[in-house]
């Protein structure tokens, strides 16, 4: 093997190792290299070289077998820090993580204008905030995810959002040099999915959906435990199936989209007269004194809701859909028609064994989901560049 190639089985070995001790810890060299299966002069040679890295680190000693007691590995998740930002249509999200994804800060922002122009300043200055909540660490900040509710392409450029009307915007590259970390741009609904995935509702399933309703419908594709992008990143735009041929046009330019009847803006639309509003509040409030408009609006919801879903199910038979809506949350009675909904819709050999289940990290779904995207960049550079 030339030294190249030497290297990089180094560095596979230490990828394999810090995977390990990532899920394992606190775990004794000798218990890797049980579980590895590589030798113990490798497992100690690559472990003190993440030591070295700051990676990892000793804490006393385990249980003996008899013999020495062996001195237990753990994972350094102080070690750097990341940072997750949902932009949605006229509010930020952001949180501060350590690299298991723990939350550190949380802020948030309500955006004043939806422009592009007006609001890259106004996130740049928001991230320099989060910036400096970072504790001392060796790493600092180790990168910058952030998702929009709209279409990202496979180079992560913004290509439009349908809501607030951002069109071609290069947010990676002004971040990057802005803060020379790596930048990572992903859609809303598809940063959600995997915050699901890696820390929610959906931790047990390696087949899942997950739909964030809201001013329209996305949805979030897990495909064997990875996100599907599509050819080109515009995968999970659902909310633009046609449900009603004969339906109203969309801006989307089709007829009868799915969310024109079943978003969280419909159903805010239902239920609004000209001269009033509704709030969350509202809704709630109705619901507890059993309001009946309120009550047949929300009744309506989940059956749109059930109806789109039924076509999702039969397309991709997912394990689980994770519904992410601050409604379907707090009004159980919502759930229970979309469930009741897409029984009588599906064949029970369908439909009995996929789970619905609202999202379990709420509004922190899709910002968790980008620092963990990149928490995970940052340990595959670590361990895998030469
Ligand atoms: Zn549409």
């Amino acid at each position: 093997m030339d030294i190249a190639d030497q290297n990089f089985v180094k560095k596979v070995n230490q990828k394999l190792l810090l995977n390990e001790i990532l899920k394992q810890a606190p775990i004794s060299r000798a218990k890797l290299s049980e579980r590895t299966g590589l030798n113990k002069s490798t497992v100690s040679s690559q472990v003190s070289t993440l030591m070295k890295e700051h990676l990892v680190y000793e804490i006393g000693q385990g249980e003996s077998s008899g013999g020495r007691r062996p001195v237990l590995l753990m994972f350094n998740k102080q070690a750097g820090f990341s940072i997750g930002i949902d932009v949605g249509v006229d509010d930020v999200n952001g949180i501060l993580t350590d690299l298991e994804g723990s939350v550190i800060y949380d802020q948030q922002l309500m955006l004043p204008s939806s422009s592009p122009e007006a609001a890259k300043p106004i996130l740049i200055e928001f991230i320099q905030q989060l910036i400096s909540h970072i504790p001392s660490s060796p790493y600092g900040l180790v990168g910058i995810g952030v998702c929009i509710p709209g279409l990202v392409d496979a180079n992560e450029q913004i290509v439009f959002t349908p809501h607030s009307k951002w069109k071609n915007i290069d947010l990676k590259t002004t971040l990057q040099d802005t803060f020379h970390v790596p930048v990572f741009i992903e859609n809303e609904a598809n940063a959600g999915a995997y915050g699901e995935k890696i820390f929610g509702a959906a931790k047990h399933y390696d087949h899942l959906m997950y739909a964030s309703i809201g001013t329209g419908i996305g949805i979030g594709i897990i495909i064997d435990q990875h996100l599907y992008r599509g050819a080109y990143g515009f995968s999970g735009e659902m909310g633009h199936m046609t449900i009603d041929f004969n339906g109203p046009t969309c801006s989307c330019g089709n007829r009868g989209c799915w969310e024109l009847y079943a978003s969280e803006k419909a159903l805010f639309e239902s239920l609004q007269s000209s001269d009033q509003k509704v709030s969350y509040q509202d809704i709630e409030e109705r619901a507890k004194m059993n309001d009946m408009k309120t009550i047949n609006a929300l009744r309506n919801f989940g059956f749109y809701l059930g109806v789109g879903l039924t076509n999702v199910l039969h397309t991709f038979n997912p394990q689980a859909v994770i519904l992410r809506n601050k409604i379907i949350e707090s009004q159980p009675t919502v759930l229970s028609v979309i469930q009741h909904e897409v029984s009588s819709r599906m064949d029970p050999q369908f439909s009995s064994i996929v789970e619905l289940l609202p999202s379990s990290l709420g509004h922190n779904a899709p910002a968790l989901g980008m620092s963990s995207l990149v928490n995970e960049a940052f340990l595959h550079h670590a361990t895998l560049s030469q």
